[in-house]
């Protein structure tokens, strides 16, 4: 069958035929694929021709961000049937980690994972794929239409729970105890900045917004752009910063209060270490961006040091999700599409065949937001 990917020693995406897989353990389900989402992972590992072959082969099918629909079923597969909607996870754990062991896969500590479409696994770009039942997660059906941004919202539930598991340290920035970080209503009395108005930053400040988070979303495209009317429907601010300085963007945002929260999401890596100089007394800064090249810049390391140890500031890290952050982001999407219009449909920039496949991937715009390649139309 066809399948979309990296070949070894040859730069650029390419097709190839890929033997159709079948189900040969009892826990396995064979999923025919209707849809895979694009995103900076996949664009990343053309532009900086990152090639994760595993051992042994010579190509890798690319794709991570999928929906699809049960074919078949092993006979002790119990939550999904023929003709279900679904979607799976990305990471498969190293079997060898209490983490990887205990359906957390995503905090791997001795870093053998793979990953479909990324890392040495064979990803969803391509007619049919075979997974273990515990990697498939059922998709409520009137969702399917938008299935395929499961695995990026799961990206940012995982990052704002980190942010509430952490903030629980302290009992409530505001004169409500009900705005605690691990209450019901925690967003209120609460400002967030996400760096970044791609699909992860979107979902992200919907997500904020769910909450009542007074949120600003920044990215370095003009008000009148795609963006920032998305931004802007969900009740947040947008903030173009290719015609601010960082400094007078910080001083809006710090305008309504303290920054609480700071969320990156567009792997800019100067603007990312700039934006720690901002960070509010107790605040959090979690990174979900990945910077690719190298930075060399000039910092005051010794104060950003002073800071985060005076202020009891946190930046943290977060890669990846697991089963339990794809069924929150399906609860989620819920509650997203009916309280602000346009999202998160309208994130849907373009659409492709995976015949055309060589457009999908070389057709990118600032203004872009998700690339979506129809593998069954
Ligand atoms: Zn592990
Ligand atoms: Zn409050």
């Amino acid at each position: 069958m066809l399948a979309v990917g990296v070949v070894r020693d040859k730069p650029g995406v390419h097709a190839f035929d890929v033997p159709e897989p079948r189900i040969e353990r009892p826990d396995e389900v064979l999923v025919r694929i209707k849809e895979v989402g694009i995103d900076g992972t996949d664009f990343n590992m053309l532009r900086y021709g990152i090639q994760d072959i595993a051992e042994g082969r010579d190509v890798m099918v690319m794709g991570h961000e999928m929906a699809g629909i049960v074919e078949a079923v092993g006979n002790e597969v119990r939550t999904v049937a023929p003709g279900d909607p679904v979607t799976m996870t990305v990471r498969r754990g190293c079997g060898q980690c209490q983490p990887c062991l205990h359906n957390q896969s995503d905090m791997c500590m001795t870093g053998l994972y793979t990953e479909r479409g990324i890392h040495r696994l064979d990803g969803f770009l391509t007619r049919f794929a075979v997974e273990q039942e515990q990697y498939v997660i059922k998709v409520p059906p009137h969702l399917v239409h938008l299935a395929v941004l499961t695995e990026p919202l799961s990206i940012v539930e995982k990052g704002i729970e980190l942010i509430r598991i952490i903030q629980s340290r302290f009992p409530w920035n505001c004169p409500h105890p009900e705005h605690a970080f691990d209450s019901q209503d925690w967003g209120e009395c609460k400002t967030a900045l996400v760096v970044g108005a791609g699909p992860l930053g979107l979902l992200a400040t919907a997500l904020f917004r769910l909450a009542d988070v007074y949120t600003f979303a920044a990215d370095i495209v003009p008000e009148d752009s795609n963006k920032a009317r998305l931004v802007q429907s969900i009740g947040a601010v947008y903030l173009d910063a290719s015609v601010k300085t960082q400094q007078a963007l910080m001083e809006r945002c710090c305008q309504v209060g303290n920054l609480d929260i700071i969320f990156e999401a567009s792997g800019a890596a100067a603007t990312a270490l700039e934006l720690i100089n901002y960070m509010a007394r107790s605040s959090i800064y979690v990174m979900t961006g990945i910077p690719r090249g190298d930075l060399r810049i000039q910092i005051d390391a010794a104060q950003i040091l002073r800071r985060i140890v005076r202020q009891n500031q946190v930046v943290v890290g977060s890669v990846n999700s697991n089963r339990r952050h794809f069924e929150m982001a399906l609860r989620d999407m819920d509650r997203i599409a009916a309280r602000f219009s346009g999202m998160p449909q309208d994130m849907f920039s373009h659409r492709f065949r995976l015949e055309d496949y060589e457009r999908a991937f070389t057709t990118r715009h600032p203004e872009d937001i998700k690339t979506v390649i129809e593998v069954e139309t």
